[in-house]
């Protein structure tokens, strides 16, 4: 079976590029993922205390509001629940593919071959839609396999009784902000082992009362201005702290000032207070939101731990300062990024390209974070500088809108092959960096010790796009189509679309 296009990751960006390419009129679509239900991160994310970091009215596609949400910042199971609504609206399930984990894809000069163990996998088009923190990372600590008692990562939570226990929990970053206070209520005693502080700022988190969830849903174009509101303040969050950090440091510093505030009004001891501060700037990386993870600290039976751990035996954890016996080990210690995930797999373009070799000796790039030079008629959708603004759903949409674009210039060229030029995406790389090094906190503020997943392992920021979303939506809707070469389908391939139109048979 030939595929119009083979999607890898049945995630909201996998979803997306599915409701747009069906849009577009490919009906012969494939959408191939390893875990054994749709949702990505909100499939596999099942920790207590997990919900949506930024208001949930923003973190939705805008044409598919949801007035449903219980909360302004929803738990995780009504993401993973709205996420199934719309597989069902778009007609997406029966295109799923489950429990198939893609281990290569190859430009075979006129359609991709992507493998999946002992399986292959033909298309015209291949998206990848894999997602930034889809590889939990296992912390290399010296003896942590011979830990006897529990171990449990975040991504991979499974039932745990924690009444009576000793537990420990390694890393503060956005998720372990969720899980520490949901880990206090349970355990006997709880040790937080932090390398390096986060910033948190208040969360003004309230449910949604069902007057308004009415009205939501009557009114939508209510929920689309409360939308609006999120969605700029998101954005000045996100410019100031991170884009123009040059022109708005005073803002940046004001987020700083409120943490601390928020900081000082939760915890007493100065000294507590001195090792939960972080020392980096704000906007470095991701800062979240939280009203009771400084609180937590100030509990009789939990305690924070910020010497190096040296090595973890068979019943506890050992530091410079002494050794904590523990019954369970949690690790909040995210995820791999830049080693494993750029890409997921192995990606061979034309005349053998390896995009995972190429990006690592020629810097990480991505022309406007989603086509390669040297990979026809592939959308890479978590690439370099394809992150915009703070909700993922800005990203999705914008790549949803450059696929729109492109596929619709490649049609009315009677094309179905897209490349983009080097030039062009050199020049975006080009923009981009210097944006990067003129204007944003990542090289103006202090970030040496802030150990961010923004920066690749040769210390660049490549991860978010440097610009307001404004511009990036703009972008999306007017790339010069000079960025891209088309070219004519061969006649041996098949492209079956609803446009008539549309080249091939
Ligand atoms: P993370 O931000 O990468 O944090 C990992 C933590 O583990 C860091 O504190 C890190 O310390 C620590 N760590 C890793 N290896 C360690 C080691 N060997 N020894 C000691 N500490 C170690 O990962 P995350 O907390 O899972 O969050 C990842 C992202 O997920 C967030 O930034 C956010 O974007 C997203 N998230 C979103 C939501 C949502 O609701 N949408 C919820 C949770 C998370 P260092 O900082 O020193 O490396």
């Amino acid at each position: 079976m030939r595929y119009d296009a083979v999607i890898v990751g049945a995630g909201f960006g996998g979803m997306g590029a599915a409701i747009e390419l069906k849009r577009l009129g490919l009906r012969n679509l494939l959408v191939l993922e390893r875990e054994d239900d749709l949702g990505g991160t909100w499939h596999v994310n099942r920790y207590p205390g997990l919900a949506v970091d930024i208001p949930s009215s923003t973190y939705s596609y805008s044409f598919e509001p949801n007035p449903h949400w219980s909360r302004l910042f929803a738990p995780g199971a009504e993401l993973k629940r709205y996420a199934e609504h719309v597989a069902v609206k778009y007609g997406l399930r029966p295109l799923m593919r489950f429990g198939v984990t893609v281990d290569g894809a190859r430009w075979r000069g006129d359609h991709w071959e992507v493998s999946a163990g002992e399986e292959t996998f033909t298309a015209r088009y291949l998206v990848t839609a894999t997602g930034f923190l889809s590889m939990p990372r296992t912390p290399d600590v010296e003896g942590i396999e011979s830990f006897r008692g529990r171990v449990v990562h975040t991504a991979a939570w499974g039932p745990v009784d924690l009444a009576g226990q000793r537990v420990a929990i390694i890393g503060t970053g956005a998720t372990a902000v969720q899980l520490i206070p949901e880990l206090a209520r349970d355990a006997a005693a709880l040790t937080v082992f932090q390398r390096t502080p986060i910033w948190v700022s208040p969360k003004p988190d309230h449910p949604v009362p069902v007057a308004v969830r009415k009205l939501f849903a009557r009114l939508p174009f209510v929920q689309r201005a409360v939308r609006w509101i999120g969605s700029s303040i998101l954005e000045l969050m996100m410019i100031s702290g991170v884009v123009r950090y040059k022109q708005l440091r005073v803002v940046n510093r004001l987020a700083e000032w409120w943490c601390r505030l928020h900081l000082r009004r939760q915890v007493r001891d100065p000294g507590l207070r001195r090792a939960l501060t972080p020392d980096y700037s704000f906007g470095c990386k991701r800062p979240t939101f939280s009203n009771d993870y400084f609180r937590t600290f100030t509990r009789p039976h939990v305690r924070l731990e910020t010497s190096t751990i040296d090595r973890i035996d068979e019943s506890g954890i050992v530091t410079a300062s002494g050794r904590t016996e523990i019954d369970v080990l949690v690790l909040a210690t995210g995820f791999d990024l830049w080693d494993t995930n750029f890409p997921a797999f192995e990606v061979i373009g034309r005349d053998g390209k390896d995009l995972g070799a190429w990006w690592r000796q020629n810097r990480f790039q991505a022309y406007e974070g989603v086509t390669v030079p040297g990979f026809p008629n592939y959308l890479s959708l978590n690439s370099p500088y394809s992150y915009s603004g703070l909700s993922y759903f800005t990203t999705i949409e914008c790549q949803m809108t450059h696929m729109r674009r492109l596929f619709t210039a490649m049609r009315s060229r009677g094309s179905s092959v897209f490349e983009v030029t080097q030039r062009a995406n050199d020049e975006f790389l080009h923009r981009m960096r210097s944006k990067v090094v003129r204007n944003s906190v990542f090289s103006l503020g202090q970030c040496g010790t802030s150990h961010s997943y923004y920066f690749n392992q040769h210390g660049e920021a490549t991860l978010l796009r440097p610009t307001s979303t404004v511009s990036a939506r703009r972008a999306a809707r007017s790339f010069p189509l000079s960025d891209y070469d088309f070219s004519p389908a061969s006649p041996q391939t098949s492209f079956v679309t609803d446009d008539t139109t549309a080249t091939g048979s």
